[in-house]
């Protein structure tokens, strides 16, 4: 909520004219609370995971002739009721577990000094701090996927997260209500190391959802634009954990690649990648 009644107030605070993405803000959040600002995190959730795999879903569902050259599974195909069943299971289970912590959680967004107010932060400082916070929320991902694939992990939560051996978009955070808690942890962390603007923390929440997506995508598009970021793993990277499934020892990263490769557990993808590369020399 802002302290500021008209354009005037907000420009003579500024000292000088609000840009077009302020004035858009300052018209959208002056009269709503701080603390209903931070609840818009459950429809970024429920709209982003709604449509962002839709159409790839369609296509494979309906015209899977076109998809099935950039398939990582070819001889996998999911039906209707394998789509709906993932797409409900993940938001009962969001709505039960993770609705109520995004409705608790205002408390702990003010105190790490996530702020709503005017000016807007620059183009730069917001990309500087997405960088930050996808490193954070990777690295420390890590650490607690290598948890979850411990015996007692995998058997008692994370097992339900690799019923899909061959993912989709919608099996990005399709998992048990404790996975669900557990992995939404590290996305908070870079975010209070490094507070941001309201707006800056639902654009981290899209875009976390949406490289969480990619990951699962099940496909491997040649013009896909992740592919040009530096250490990006991707789809083929998290379908090959998804693919080994419960015994997997090796690509536990979901957005990049390094950790995998820095603390040894990349062995078998590499060797997965090496035996393709042949296979497709000797064919
Ligand atoms: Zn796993
Ligand atoms: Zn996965």
């Amino acid at each position: 909520m802002l302290p500021y009644a008209t354009d005037g107030e907000v420009e003579a605070a500024l000292g000088r004219t609000m840009t077009w993405a302020e004035a858009a803000w300052f018209r959208y959040s002056a009269a709503t609370p701080d603390y209903c600002l931070n609840c818009h995190h459950i429809i970024i959730f429920l709209v982003v995971y709604t449509l962002a795999p839709l159409p790839l879903a369609l296509l494979d569902l309906w015209a899977p002739a076109i998809t099935l050259p950039y398939k990582l599974q070819p001889r996998v195909q999911l039906s209707p009721a394998d789509f709906i069943r993932c797409y409900v299971h993940t938001v009962r289970v969001f709505l039960l577990a993770m609705g109520p912590v995004q409705l608790l959680s205002y408390p702990a967004v003010k105190m790490v000094g996530i702020w709503t107010g005017l000016p807007l932060p620059s183009v730069g400082k917001t990309v500087a701090q997405m960088v930050v916070y996808l490193l954070v929320d990777d690295y420390l991902g890590y650490w607690l996927h290598r948890l979850m694939h411990t015996k007692w992990g995998y058997e008692k939560i994370h097992h339900v997260h690799h019923e899909f051996m061959a993912p989709i978009g919608y099996v990005g955070p399709y998992a048990h209500w404790a996975d669900e808690l557990i992995f939404g942890i590290p996305p908070f962390i870079g975010p209070a190391l490094v507070p941001c603007h309201m707006t800056t923390f639902w654009l981290w929440s899209v875009i976390r959802h949406l490289a969480l997506m990619d990951a699962h995508i099940g496909f491997d598009f040649p013009l896909n634009p992740t592919k040009f970021i530096p250490f990006y793993g991707g789809a083929p990277h998290h379908d090959y954990h998804h693919r080994v499934g419960g015994k997997s020892k090796c690509n536990f990263s979901t957005v990049f690649t390094f950790c995998d490769y820095l603390y040894g557990t990349a062995e078998g993808y590499r060797y997965h990648k090496a035996s393709l590369a042949k296979g497709r020399c000797n064919s």
